[in-house]
């Protein structure tokens, strides 16, 4: 039975859920003039307001009307996980109770922000813990919005995000309409955040038959291959490869109309014994050849209960130098916040049950 203390929820409009345009629809519903629709998405996007009593160039009137029609949509309570290497955890409690991730990763000149697109994920791979829980629902535009809006929050005064992937919880082409007006919001300059479509990269899992859908948006694709074989891509990633066979993916790979100053990424996690052979290697080298790519090795990130194991650095070095010789450029991208579980592929329930005990510190904002 429904829980009529949550039946206001489906009524209320969030502000941070609308387009441009359905805001301007929304304006115009309200009999106001129409450069309102700027100034309240200024106010949430760039000044990052939680309370529209807060609009002042807004008639009091209007703030009383516009509370009584709509929230803005941000998540009250936010919980921040910091790893010893700098690493920030962000979880945000949503509306009807669940949890997202986000993590804010550090390195050198760069930071870097990694948002989720879903609760859970559609997919089953059986290296991420993500894959494990299922998939809850996909994530509402606000709910994405809300991630790279409280990460701002959080930052010193000398920090700003460089890099935008979204690389979190779920499958991005699965929840792509919320995916697409999530860009249109952080590249928007006159009352969005303004960023380069250049720094933003989507990852997908291999939706072969939805990659131009990424081309549409402009961003930088990455593409998460992990096997050379079928029969390796079928075992390691069941419910990715029903939906596209490792052949048909890299065919849309090569079909993908790459910008001149793009270049694909192919994300590679090594599991030990399992795909990170002298053979792998040779094998990778000839389904990426004439590619304009690059490859991000990523040694596997362990969790309870996972049949993988972490390469050893020597055979990590290895299958990166096997790739180099043959040409590719490639890096190993280094595990970052292992400790708060919010390295790539493991975002997901555990962080939720056991905080583990090597945090440097815990802060909850409500
Ligand atoms: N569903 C999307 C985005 C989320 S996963 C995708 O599959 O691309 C982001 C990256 O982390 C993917 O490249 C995935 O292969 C990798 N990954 C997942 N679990 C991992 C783990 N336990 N260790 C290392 N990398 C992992």
């Amino acid at each position: 039975m429904a829980n009529p203390s949550l039946s206001h929820l489906n009524t209320t409009v969030h502000l941070l859920a609308l387009t441009e345009l359905q805001m301007a629809r929304f304006v115009r519903t309200h009999r106001w003039p129409s450069y309102r629709t700027t100034q309240i998405l200024r106010w949430i996007y760039q000044r990052r307001l939680r309370t529209i009593m807060d609009m002042t160039d807004l008639p009091m009137q209007d703030r009383v009307a516009l509370s009584q029609s709509a929230a803005i949509g941000r998540s009250e309570k936010v919980t921040v996980l910091r790893s010893q290497d700098g690493t920030r955890k962000v979880l945000l409690t949503l509306e009807d109770g669940m949890t997202v991730e986000s993590v804010l990763i550090p390195d050198d000149t760069r930071l870097t922000l990694c948002v989720s697109t879903q609760v859970g994920c559609m997919l089953d791979c059986g290296f991420c813990l993500t894959g494990q829980m299922g998939l809850k629902r996909n994530l509402k535009l606000n709910e994405i919005i809300d991630q790279v809006l409280t990460a701002q929050d959080l930052l010193m005064s000398e920090e700003h995000i460089t890099n935008l992937v979204f690389m979190g919880m779920g499958e991005p082409l699965a929840n792509v309409e919320a995916l697409k007006a999530a860009v249109a919001a952080f590249t928007n300059k006159p009352w969005g955040l303004g960023w380069s479509r250049r720094r933003i990269t989507v990852s997908t899992a291999g939706l072969a038959s939805r990659l131009s859908e990424i081309a549409a948006i402009g961003v930088n694709l990455a593409v998460s291959l992990n096997a050379t074989t079928e029969e390796q891509r079928r075992d390691l990633m069941p419910a990715a490869s029903n939906i596209a066979s490792l052949k048909s993916l890299l065919a849309a790979c090569r079909r993908y109309p790459l910008a001149p100053h793009q270049r694909l990424t192919f994300e590679y996690v090594l599991l030990a014994g399992v795909n990170d052979l002298p053979a792998d290697a040779r094998r990778l080298v000839q389904l990426l050849k004439s590619l304009r790519c690059k490859v991000n090795l990523i040694p596997f990130n362990e969790f309870p209960g996972s049949r993988f194991h972490r390469p050893p650095d020597k055979d990590v070095v290895r299958f990166q130098s096997d790739l180099r010789k043959a040409g590719l450029d490639v890096y190993v991208r280094r595990s970052r916040g292992r400790d708060v579980y919010g390295a790539c592929g493991q975002l997901g329930e555990v962080s939720g049950n056991q905080p583990p005990v090597t945090l440097t510190a815990i802060e909850t904002r409500c």
